[in-house]
């Protein structure tokens, strides 16, 4: 069998890895030119934090040997308050519980070449595609420089071409879909912290650096050069208005215009880059045309979990293409059972820690919280797990560990209202002892002022 898969992002690009193990001819289609062609500057790269899940799912097409040395471990937040200090927040109660950093660009290249040495896959750079037959599975391409078109056959198509993709436009065309698109009226510029001039990095490299605020808020992760690349994230408006990035800055984040250098530059240079979040159903059609990654399920990228969950899709559709051999429609089937609800909860949470990043980081009682968590965890290992462990460092399903943290919270506010009530009930018998105490004083004063005008005391 033939499948064209649209789109060489992370989803595309390990999908065409698993599909061509289990002996499918693979062709894909990406509009973009070949990252391994392109020189350092042409090809800009963000970078990314990879946790569990996605180390799962490399892992297990045998990846992750050649990708370690292509990271750099982040071994917990480092946030930067206003008044200078920055407190240092675990990543995880326990050793290699932590993320890696790595460049999108370093990623992508490494599963192309993985993907091009196994037989029967081929890439095709620069063609975009630009429509669809969904009940034939023919996709119809146009090569960017040249603009020729050509139609391309298969059994089947995926759509690994991320948010705004055109194979689920054209999958749900005129059918009955759901679509959920937001766009976060918050949008982010990509901002360097570049080594320092004698090759050093600038700050602490191996931790995920955070400038929180109410109105902006700045995530930075390291590179191996021992730059880090910055994300600004700001109200969309506000991006025009800032007329000197390095004001408007230092006044929030004090230590950021020394660790930026090129901040003027790069502010007026780099584009405002938007945040979609995107739910979607069906994820499939006929067993001729199925979505993966970001073209099903884009979430704000708040809990670094956008690529991590794309990575664990392909496991997930490579399982359930094994499980139902030779019938692609029972298998994209089970595939959306089995995901959606799962990535529906990750949508929930990343949009709840857009909030928390921006606002509750720099509350003490927050960090608290925090640290309460962790050493629950520590004391109790493998039986408290905070939602933060479960969603980076394990592959436990989305909604399961969701669901655990709930039950895990209710049982914390159950122990805090028993402590409460415990506390009170031993202090009964002193207030009781106080009340009796101020009743005899009472009747005493009433005695002494009855004496004193000769009536009898009681
Ligand atoms: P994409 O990466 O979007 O890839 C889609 C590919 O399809 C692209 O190469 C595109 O050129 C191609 N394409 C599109 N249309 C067509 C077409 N018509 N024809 C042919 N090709 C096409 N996730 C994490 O897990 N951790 C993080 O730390 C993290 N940080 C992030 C920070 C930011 C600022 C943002 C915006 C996102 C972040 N994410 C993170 C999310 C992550 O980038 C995405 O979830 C991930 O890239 C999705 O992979 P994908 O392959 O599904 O889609």
């Amino acid at each position: 069998m033939k499948i064209t898969v649209i789109g060489a992002g992370p989803a595309g690009t390990l999908l065409a890895c698993y599909l061509a193990r289990r002996g499918f001819r693979v062709e894909v289609y990406e509009r973009r030119a070949d990252p391994r062609l392109l020189d350092e500057d042409e090809s800009r790269s963000i970078n990314l934090g990879l946790s569990a899940r996605g180390i799962a799912a490399l892992t297990d097409i045998g990846l992750m040997d050649t990708l370690w040395p292509l990271t750099v471990p982040m071994r917990g937040r480092a946030i930067h308050l206003p008044g200078g200090a920055v407190p240092f927040q675990p990543y995880g109660a326990h050793e290699g519980e932590i993320l890696h950093s790595v460049l999108r660009r370093d990623l992508i290249t490494t599963l192309v070449d993985h993907a091009e040495a196994q037989p029967g896959v081929t890439f095709h750079f620069r063609h975009r595609l630009a429509g669809l037959d969904r009940e034939t599975a023919a996709a119809r391409l146009v090569h960017e420089e040249t603009g020729v078109a050509s139609t391309v056959a298969g059994d089947a198509v995926i759509g690994a071409d991320g948010a705004f993709s055109q194979v689920r436009a054209h999958m749900h065309h005129g059918l009955r879909a759901e679509h959920r698109q937001e766009i976060l009226e918050w949008g982010y510029k990509e901002l360097t912290i570049p080594a320092a001039g004698d090759g050093s990095a600038r700050t602490r490299l191996e931790a995920l650096h955070v400038w929180p605020g109410e109105d902006a808020l700045i995530v930075a992760h390291p590179n191996r050069d021992n730059s880090l690349t910055g994300t600004l994230f700001l109200p969309v408006e506000r991006f025009g208005e800032i007329t000197d990035p390095g004001e408007f800055l230092g006044e929030r984040f004090p230590d950021t215009p020394d660790l930026m250098p090129h901040l003027a530059k790069e502010y007026a240079e780099h584009p405002v880059g938007h945040l979609v979040s995107i739910r979607t159903s069906p994820w499939h059609h006929r067993g001729r045309v199925a979505l993966i990654g970001d073209a099903c399920h884009a979430v704000y990228p708040f809990y670094g979990q956008g690529m991590n969950s794309a990575l664990e899709d392909c496991t997930v559709l490579d399982r359930c293409v094994g499980d139902h051999p030779g019938d692609l429609g029972a298998a994209f089937a089970e595939y959306q059972r089995l995901r959606k609800p799962h990535t529906d909860v990750l949508d929930e949470l990343s949009k709840q820690n857009f909030v928390e990043l921006r606002d509750r980081l720099r509350s003490p009682l927050h960090l608290l919280r925090k640290k309460a968590d962790l050493l629950l965890a520590r004391a109790f290992p493998g039986r408290w797990v905070p939602l933060y462990t479960m969603i980076s460092h394990t592959t436990v399903p989305y909604a399961d560990a969701l669901a655990r943290a709930r039950r895990q919270d209710t049982f914390l506010r159950g122990a805090g209202a028993a402590v409460a009530v415990a506390g009170l009930l031993a202090a009964v018998p002193s207030v009781a002892r106080l009340v009796r105490l101020s009743h005899f004083a009472r009747r005493a004063r009433l005695a002494q002022r009855n004496t004193r005008k000769g009536e009898p005391p009681c």
